[in-house]
């Protein structure tokens, strides 16, 4: 007989574990599928207030100790050459988090199987829609589900991240504000402490990110746009534009660089759907709203809305007409306040008026087409 399940969540991202947590809590029948291999594992920071959301979703356990690191405070040369600093004892919830990024995925997918999900590793793909629900294949996910194994659902929550894989091929349309991309490279470990903040420099073509790993290493990440030389990942021309720097090449100075040193690029950009939800699904995390990493919200969104998703599609399937509508018009708040905050950032920067970066991000430049969502096509992917 074909399994069936309340809701199949597919994409197994801290939106998709959120999401299957909160839909197992109320109790029903969820089966979380990640594709084994993910998006690659930057290294990203979470922020303190992350605290409270972990705990909303019953994974309070989920990150202190266990080889994340902490991180006291977030360093930036941003507007001005003056290095300035926000230290972590002024945030009520504490300090923030280097996460080690599979282990912290891996433990939020366990604490959604405890509380009774059943986890596959697993590509899940929308085979077919009737009144009463989907039918999915499986691919992966060991021997029990066999090669392409079927199962049926009421309703898909779509966490895939960016690519938004089942609203985009059902009815959905996702908006691409910017074209922004990261360049990363991890650095070895280095002698001496270790520095345990954030740096954040802004430079002509766009700005460098760095952090410690844990093991001593260093995450080095540039961002800027796609179409911009400064994208290419040219490991001498990177080398080039990292000793240009100030405070980000004393940090990586003392570092070995690996030998081939060609830096991985990720897509960054700011993008949205152009609905939430649609016939059978719905969508979470940075499938339904993707941000720039400056923000540094992109997982606690993703924790949010993911949990916000699964709320939704219980209260949908008991009958209550209003609750994916309600569901969409939180999703909206969270990018209108990002938005906000998107362009007060960017415009405390004035240093590069004439530089395209730059230029796109400060709204009364000639640019200023491309800080609002635009058709995907018109942006290049
Ligand atoms: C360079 C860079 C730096 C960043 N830095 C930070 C930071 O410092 N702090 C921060 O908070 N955020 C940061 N972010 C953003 C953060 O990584 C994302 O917002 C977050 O990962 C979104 O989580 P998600 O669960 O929505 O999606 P994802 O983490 O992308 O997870 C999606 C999952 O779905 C799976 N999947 C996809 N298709 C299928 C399918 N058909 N079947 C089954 N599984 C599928 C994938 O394998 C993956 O595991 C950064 C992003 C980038 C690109």
């Amino acid at each position: 007989m074909t399994p069936s399940y309340d809701v199949v969540v597919v994409g197994g991202g801290p939106a998709g574990a959120a999401a299957a947590l909160a839909l197992a809590g109320r109790g029903r029948a969820v089966l979380l599928a990640d594709a084994p291999g993910g998006p690659p594992a930057v290294g990203e920071a979470l922020p303190a207030a992350a605290r409270t959301l972990l705990r909303d979703l019953g994974a309070a356990a989920t990150v202190p100790g266990d080889g994340h690191l902490p991180c006291y405070a977030n360093r930036s040369v941003w507007g001005s050459a003056v290095p300035a600093s926000l230290d972590g004892i002024r945030d009520p919830h504490g300090p923030g988090w280097h996460l080690d990024r599979p282990l912290f995925d891996r433990r939020l997918r366990e604490a959604a199987a405890a509380a009774g999900a059943e986890v596959r590793a697993a590509t899940a793909r929308p085979a077919g829609r009737r009144a009463d629900g989907w039918t999915l294949t499986l691919h992966g996910g060991g021997p029990a589900a066999g090669p392409g194994a079927g199962v049926r659902c009421r309703w898909i929550v779509d966490a895939t991240g960016r690519r938004a894989a089942v609203a985009t091929t059902h009815g959905a349309r996702r908006l691409v504000g910017d074209r922004l991309v990261g360049l990363h490279l991890v650095l070895g470990a280095a002698p001496g402490p270790v520095d345990s903040t954030t740096l954040v420099e802004a430079v002509p073509d766009g700005w460098w990110y760095s952090a410690p790993l844990p093991a001593g290493r260093l995450l080095l990440v540039t961002f800027t746009d796609a179409d911009l030389p400064a994208a290419r990942t040219d490991p001498r021309l990177l080398r080039h534009r990292l000793a240009a720097t100030g405070p980000t090449a004393a940090r990586a100075g003392a570092r070995p660089f690996p030998p081939s040193a060609a830096p991985a690029r990720a897509a960054a950009h700011t993008a949205r759907l152009d609905r939430v939800h649609g016939d059978g699904w719905t969508a979470a995390g940075d499938a339904a709203a993707a941000f720039d990493p400056l923000s540094s919200q992109g997982i606690l969104t993703a924790l949010y809305t993911g949990r916000a998703a699964g709320l939704a599609v219980d209260a949908h399937l008991a009958g209550d007409p209003r609750a994916l509508d309600r569901y969409a018009a939180a999703v909206a708040d969270v990018v209108t306040a990002y938005r906000r905050n998107h362009a007060t950032y960017y415009g405390l920067e004035r240093r590069w008026p004439g530089r395209p970066f730059w230029r796109r991000r400060h709204p009364t430049g000639p640019d200023a087409a491309l800080s609002r969502p635009a058709d995907p096509a018109a942006a290049g992917r």
